[in-house]
């Protein structure tokens, strides 16, 4: 009888960034789930992966150390993962603090916007809710409905939270070949965050991917749990066209969104070459 194929979900958050369950618990829903292989990939932050790590050995888990990375590019926010970066590398470690500084300024930043259309609060709101850590729109977010201004999250962000609503700061993040320099600077491979996300046309998209290919970037996910069955199919087809790496994973975050489980993702389509298949990827 063949060998079980291995279950992989290479991003995830914990409350190091947006998500809502700690370290431990995630490897541990994770597990539960029957993810053999879990990348946590918190925004712009190393700082659960040492406790993720011990709870994946005690577990006989495989934890991937990632991070998702973001990135200002013409004038639009993209996410690149770095998968396998090693986290003691201090040009990374440097790197992600300078975006951190961006997220401490932008958050106080949106308090005083929603404060001056009324809605006062919402700084001190979202820091409770990120229990001293990096301070992200979800907090916003969950704050606002928390407070009764909408019944979802998905409605603040529509309202309040993106381009041209009230609470709405520009990113202002590191560029993509900055991004990419860190990233294999600490030995990882740079992956496309759910590309069908951004909304580009296919030729921007195209450009995206030739400047991420330059400057050594590797994969982009074609299974992802904000994509579609017909996301899925064309990045699919992209991916194959351009020779790219392919990833999958479910971006996590708790157990609130009902959507979005661990590890209940599609196969990945025949044809893609999975980011585990490649040479660079590490052996256990
Ligand atoms: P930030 O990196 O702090 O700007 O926040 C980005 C995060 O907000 C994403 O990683 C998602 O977790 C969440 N997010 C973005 N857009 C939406 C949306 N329309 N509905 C719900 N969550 C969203
Ligand atoms: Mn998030
Ligand atoms: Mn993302
Ligand atoms: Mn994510």
């Amino acid at each position: 009888m063949g060998r079980m194929p291995l279950q992989y979900d290479l991003h995830s958050h914990s409350i190091a960034s947006d998500g809502t369950l700690s370290p431990v618990e995630l490897v541990t829903a994770a597990h539960a789930a029957g993810v053999d292989v879990l990348a946590l990939t918190d925004h712009d932050t190393l700082d659960g992966l040492v406790e993720a790590g011990q709870t994946a050995r005690e577990l006989g888990l495989q934890l991937v150390p990632g991070v998702e990375v973001s990135v200002s590019w013409q004038s639009q926010t993209i996410h690149i993962l770095g998968l396998n970066v090693d986290p003691t590398c201090k040009t990374l470690q440097t790197g992600l603090e300078s975006l951190r500084e961006f997220r401490r300024w932008r958050a106080r930043e949106m308090g005083r916007r929603l404060a001056r259309t009324g809605i006062g609060g919402c700084y001190e709101g979202a820091c409770a809710l990120a229990k001293g850590n990096i301070v992200g729109r979800t907090h916003f977010a969950q704050h606002l409905v928390a407070a009764g201004h909408a019944r979802s999250v998905r409605e603040v962000f529509k309202r309040f939270l993106v381009n041209n609503k009230p609470g709405f700061v520009a990113g202002q993040w590191a560029s993509l070949e900055t991004v990419l320099d860190w990233i294999r600077g600490a030995g990882g491979m740079a992956v496309i965050a759910h590309p069908a996300r951004y909304r580009m046309t296919a030729s921007k998209l195209r450009r995206l991917i030739a400047e991420f290919r330059n400057g050594g970037g590797v994969g982009m996910e074609v299974v992802s749990g904000s994509h579609s069955r017909d996301n899925i199919s064309a990045m699919a087809a992209l991916c194959r066209n351009e020779k790219l790496l392919a990833s999958c994973g479910s971006d996590y975050h708790g157990p609130e969104n009902p959507w979005i489980k661990l590890g209940q993702l599609p196969t990945m389509p025949v044809g893609c070459q999975p980011v585990w298949e490649s040479d660079r990827w590490p052996v256990q």
